[in-house]
């Protein structure tokens, strides 16, 4: 297969203009806006859906519906990278009073562009398939909100029932490796803030203060044996208390203390374990200080993230005569996170998701020098990984399309799993 030169350098100016001018999470109206005029002209049915996210529908006779999503929100982070087409954007974020930057630098722009790339690859070739290609401009990826609002704004009456849904992630390894993962892939995950009440007062009489700063700390060293000592080794989980706060001044003994846990997992008993124990330290912490029951706020709750065995393994096999048999890896689980794991388990349809690797060699050949995802320094290279990105997500798609219309005697193949 043969990438149109014509639209990867078009795409590759939308990848620019995505770069420089990324939004935060749930604020991805000028991004809907932009892509819309990408679209425009080629016949496309284009739905939005929920308050930022797009439902497009390249539609081509009969045949099965695959549908492919990308990401579309940014992160609030300065960007350090250099580049000419930079981000200097800034935003406010949700909830907060100051504004921070904004970046692309989990590669959602390279993931929006390929999309692009997809759609006019599909739209160019429209002879040699049959069916429905319908693309998921997913907002709000970073803060698990997206996939979830799109399910509820009634996203699968928009695309219609897919047989497969397809997604690629950007990954801080070299342009033309891939890596794959048959089976669960990444982890649940659950953050929380911990809210602590205590009794504030002078830092003279601390008898009459329930001090939350010490009561906080108590929780926390205890709560580093929840995964020590309740999960049995082979089990993986994650708990992380990320910040703290309490206070302003030496001499005042404060009220209340917060901080913020985050939680990973692979099994729901391991998930349910890891909860109920956490609750037992808070409360145990919290009453022997005289305190009352600690409150949790649910920050965020990510789904797992499991591909298809037998789709992933055919996958596999066909992205090795694109890249090569030794440029793709069955890699091993991850304890990151992605709500993409809700389109699949919402439409009963199997799912795969894979990760496309996005960086120049240039001077930086050694993966531990490489900046990484969510680093102010990430810079992929544009024009290796959307060639790469758009024949493997072609190749995905059309071998779930049905072939041209004058040879349609071709067998579908069977999904390996169960719908
Ligand atoms: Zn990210
Ligand atoms: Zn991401």
């Amino acid at each position: 297969m043969i990438l149109d030169e014509a639209i990867l350098a078009a795409t590759v100016d939308d990848y620019r203009h995505l770069h420089r001018h990324p939004e935060l999470s749930g604020q991805e109206f000028s991004t809907r806006e932009y892509l819309r005029e990408c679209l425009a002209g080629m016949g496309l049915e284009i739905d939005d859906c929920s308050p930022t996210g797009l439902v497009v529908r390249l539609v081509n006779g009969p045949g099965p519906i695959v549908a492919y999503r990308a990401d579309m929100d940014g992160l609030p982070l300065t960007e350090l990278t250099g580049l000419e087409y930079a981000s200097v954007a800034e935003s406010k974020e949700a909830g907060g009073t100051g504004t921070v930057g904004v970046m692309h630098a989990c590669g959602h722009d390279l993931h929006m562009s390929i999309a692009i790339a997809l759609i006019r690859h599909l739209d160019l070739n429209r002879e040699s398939w049959s069916g429905t290609l319908a693309v998921i401009f997913q907002p709000a990826e970073e803060t698990a909100a997206g996939a979830r609002s799109m399910i509820e704004d009634d996203v699968w009456a928009k695309v219609g029932q897919p047989s497969i849904i397809f997604a690629q992630h950007a990954w801080p390894a070299p342009v033309g490796t891939v890596e794959v993962v048959p089976g669960d892939f990444m982890a649940m995950a659950d953050s929380f803030e911990v809210s602590v009440a205590g009794r504030g007062g002078h830092s003279s009489q601390p008898e009459t203060t329930i001090d939350p700063v010490v009561l906080a700390a108590h929780m926390i060293v205890r709560l580093q044996t929840v995964v020590s000592r309740r999960i049995a080794p082979l089990d993986a989980a994650v708990l992380t208390v990320a910040y703290i706060r309490a206070g302003a001044k030496e001499n005042v003994i404060a009220d209340s203390a917060i901080f913020g846990l985050n939680l990973r997992y692979f099994d729901h008993q391991v998930r349910k374990v890891v909860l109920d124990a956490i609750n037992q330290v808070l409360e145990g912490e919290a009453l022997a200080s005289g305190a009352p029951a600690p409150s949790m706020r649910v920050l965020n709750s990510f789904p797992l993230l499991r591909n298809d065995i037998g789709e992933t393994e055919r996958l596999a096999e066909m992205f090795e005569g694109i890249v090569g048999a030794g440029n793709v890896t069955r890699g091993t689980q991850k304890l990151g996170s992605e709500d993409f794991g809700h389109f699949g388990e919402s439409a009963s349809a199997p799912q795969v998701y894979w990760l496309l690797g996005a960086q120049g060699e240039s001077s930086q050949s050694q993966a531990t020098e490489r900046p990484g995802l969510h680093s102010p320094h990430f810079a992929p290279e544009p024009i290796g990984a959307i060639r790469a990105g758009t024949l493997l997500a072609t190749t995905a798609c059309l071998s779930y399309l049905d072939g041209p219309k004058a040879n349609q005697d071709r067998t579908p193949h069977a999904s390996s799993e169960g719908k």
